[in-house]
């Protein structure tokens, strides 16, 4: 806890100051251009990983990174989406997976959540991921981990489409969704092709999106 009193300490006397113009312009109002959908893991720092600024992304957390498909759980998640779409009319929507994610070790480790009832329930909007192993369920658990945090990626991009602001924010153009896969030991992030079904690096998605 100290640690969070020091920094805010630094963030008051130091930080602040230095941004006041900045917080002075956002103090009434946000014009995001992305909302960013990612675990609530300690290591996925979006600000520090994009070197977004206050006011640049709407930021939505989960266990997991999932989003359950409309109608099945009229929870935070699809209240963020509908808000971002809707009122923020955000141009673009990533859903970032990790490298190391705890909800998909949960899931290949087949761990026993008898104790977690409202973990194993939401970590269950992770099952639609298996589908998307295109290669088959790799032996090797490490090579599984891996395959299905991206696979998980995929299937909560499908179930982001599913929400009907954004399928008519898409069908009128005006949202990119995306999916993305960071890696935590390289800092490198790589984003889901649709039409080739596979995770490319980021640099050659945005070339050749150019
Ligand atoms: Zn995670």
């Amino acid at each position: 806890m100290q640690k969070l009193l020091d920094g805010y300490a630094k963030f008051r006397n130091q930080v602040f100051p230095q941004q006041k113009d900045r917080f002075r312009l956002l103090a009434d109002r946000q014009a995001p251009d992305a909302l960013f959908i990612t675990c609530s893991d300690s290591r996925v720092v979006p600000d520090l990983i994009l070197q977004t600024e206050p006011g640049d992304i709407f930021v939505c957390r989960t266990a997991g990174n999932i989003v359950p498909p409309h109608g099945q759980m009229a929870g935070g998640v699809s209240a963020t989406i509908e808000y971002a779409v809707e009122v923020l009319a955000v141009s673009h929507i990533i859903v970032c997976g990790h490298s190391d994610c705890g909800a998909i070790k949960a899931i290949t480790d087949r761990r026993d959540l008898s104790r977690l009832p409202l973990t194993a329930k939401w970590l269950g909007f992770i099952e639609p991921a298996w589908k998307f192993l295109d290669a088959g369920i790799p032996s090797d658990p490490r090579v599984l981990h891996t395959a299905l945090i991206h696979a998980n990626v995929i299937a909560q991009y499908e179930h982001l489409r599913t929400h009907p602001e954004v399928a008519r924010a898409l069908a009128h153009k005006k949202l990119q969704v995306h999916g993305w896969y960071y890696d935590i030991l390289t800092g490198a992030i790589e984003a889901y092709d649709p039409e080739e079904r596979k995770f490319i690096p980021l640099e050659q998605s945005i070339a050749a999106a150019r």
